[in-house]
C-alpha cells in the first residue's frame, strides 16, 4: 500500500519487503530456471504448510473463488448429493457453486455469528443417504467465525465422503493438520494469510479426491481440470519445462518466498502468533466495548475480527478510521452489512506490533471521534500486554 497508509482488511494485505522484492522482477518466463525452481520449491513448501507431505498441491492463476470452483468442479456432478455447512457469505458462495453443476444439495444450517454443531452434521449424514462429499469454509470471512474443521473431517472420514474445506482466509494463520485430519480438499487465494498479491488459486488435494475426479461421468471444463494441471505440476517439481497455461509467472515467486518465510519462521509458531496476535485485538475491543459478531468466543478467528458498529456510531467510522491512515472493511454478510466493519489481523503484518498499535488507536480515535465513550490508549496498552 501507500506510504502513508496501512492496509488492514482480511485480504489483499501487507506484504513483507522480502514478498516483495521477489514479486518486483522484470517478468520471467514460464520456462525460465529461476521460476521453474521457484515453482517447484513453491509446490513443496505448500505440503509443508498445509501439512500434507502425500498431498497434491496446485498452483494456478486465479482468485481464490476460481479455487473453490475448481474444487467443486472436479468433485461434483449433476445429480450428486453434498453436504454445505453454512456461515455466511462465502459457504453461501460455494452452495450457489454447487447448484450449478447441479448437485443435490444438503444445507446445514447455523444463525449468523454462529458454525453448525457437528452434532447436527451428523444427523443430516444419517437422515440423508449417499452424500458425497461435505463443503465448509474453516474462517467465514463475513461474519469472523471459524468453524473447527477437525470433527467435521473426521465424521466425514468415518463415512467415506470427501471433505473440503475453504481455507481462503486461514490457511497459515490458522491451525490445520490436513493429512492428520484425512481432509481431501484445503484451498486459499494468496492473498490473504499468505501475504502473497492477490492473483493465485492454491489447493493441496488427496489421493482420494484425484480418483473422484477420474470417477466423474463427464470432465470438468478445461481450465480448471486437475488432469490438465497435474502433468504441469509434476513437471515443476521434476524441474522441467512444460505448458498448459501461461502461470502468474512474478505471483509465482512471491509466493514461493512468502512460503519461506512461514516455514522459516516454523508454522506452528506462524499459527501460535496469529492466535497471540487475534487474543491482543479482542482485548483492545473490550477496553473500547466492542461487541464481535461471532457469538462464543471460540468461535472467534484469529485472523480477523468483525465487530458490530456501537450504537450511534455507523459507516462514517471506516471514513473516520482511514482518515488515521489505517484501511479497515465494511460489512459483507448481506443479513447485516450495515452493522459491522472488520479489521484484518492475518499475514505479515501479525509480525508488525506497531502496525498493530497504530490499528487500534486508529479505531479508537476514530470511535471517540464520533463520540463513543471508551480510552484509546487503554485499547493500544490492552494490546500490548497480549502480544508482547
Ligand atoms: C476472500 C475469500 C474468498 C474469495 O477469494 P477471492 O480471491 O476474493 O475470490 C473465498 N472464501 C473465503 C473464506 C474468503 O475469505
Amino acid at each position: 500500500m501507500s506510504d502513508e497508509s496501512l492496509l488492514m482488511i482480511p485480504g489483499p494485505v501487507e506484504i513483507s519487503p522480502a514478498v516483495q522484492a521477489a514479486f518486483s522482477v522484470p517478468p520471467p518466463s514460464h520456462t525460465a530456471p529461476d521460476l521453474i525452481a521457484a515453482f517447484g520449491s513453491a509446490l513443496e513448501r505448500m505440503r509443508a504448510v498445509w501439512k500434507a507431505p502425500a498431498g497434491q498441491p496446485f498452483i494456478v492463476a486465479g482468485s481464490g473463488t476460481l479455487a473453490m470452483e475448481m474444487a467443486a468442479a472436479n468433485l461434483v456432478a449433476a445429480g450428486d448429493r453434498v453436504l454445505v455447512l453454512k456461515t455466511g457469505y462465502f459457504s453461501d458462495r460455494m452452495a450457489e457453486m454447487l447448484r450449478r453443476l447441479g448437485a443435490d444439495l444438503v444445507e446445514v444450517e447455523a444463525e449468523i455469528g454462529d458454525a453448525p454443531d457437528p452434532e447436527k452434521v451428523r444427523q443430516a449424514l444419517g437422515l440423508y443417504g449417499g452424500v458425497r462429499a461435505v463443503f465448509a469454509t474453516h474462517v467465514d470471512t463475513s461474519t469472523g467465525v471459524r468453524l473447527d474443521p477437525a470433527p467435521i473431517a473426521r465424521l466425514a472420514r468415518e463415512r467415506r465422503i470427501l471433505s473440503v474445506f475453504d481455507g481462503v482466509c486461514a490457511t497459515a494463520g490458522e491451525e490445520f493438520d490436513m493429512q492428520g485430519w484425512g481432509v481431501d480438499v484445503y484451498l486459499t487465494g494468496s492473498q490473504k494469510a499468505l501475504a502473497v498479491p492477490a492473483g493465485l488459486a492454491l489447493m493441496v488435494v488427496s489421493d482420494r479426491a484425484l480418483e473422484a475426479r477420474r470417477r466423474l461421468p463427464g470432465p470438468p471444463p478445461l481450465s480448471l481440470d486437475w488432469d490438465a494441471w497435474l502433468p504441469i505440476m509434476k513437471a515443476y517439481e521434476e524441474g522441467r519445462p512444460s505448458y498448459f497455461s501461461t502461470p502468474a509467472t512474478n505471483l509465482v515467486l512471491a509466493l514461493d518466498a512468502a512460503l519461506g518465510e512461514i516455514l522459516e519462521r516454523g508454522l506452528d509458531e506462524t499459527v501460535d502468533r496469529h492466535r497471540q496476535v487475534a487474543e491482543g485485538m479482542r482485548a483492545a475491543w473490550a477496553e473500547l466495548a466492542l461487541e464481535a459478531i461471532p457469538v462464543r468466543p471460540e468461535l472467534a478467528a484469529n485472523t480477523l475480527s468483525a465487530l458490530r458498529f456501537p450504537s450511534g456510531v455507523d459507516g462514517k467510522l471506516i471514513a473516520a478510521i482511514a482518515e488515521r491512515g489505517v484501511v479497515v472493511a465494511g460489512g459483507l454478510h448481506p443479513a447485516i452489512r450495515q452493522s459491522y466493519f472488520r479489521v484484518g489481523h492475518l499475514g505479515h503484518c501479525v509480525g508488525q506490533g506497531e502496525w498493530l498499535e497504530r490499528t487500534v488507536r486508529a479505531v479508537g480515535e476514530a470511535l471517540a471521534d464520533l463520540g463513543h465513550e471508551g480510552d484509546p490508549e487503554a485499547a493500544v496498552a490492552a494490546l500490548s500486554r497480549e502480544i508482547g
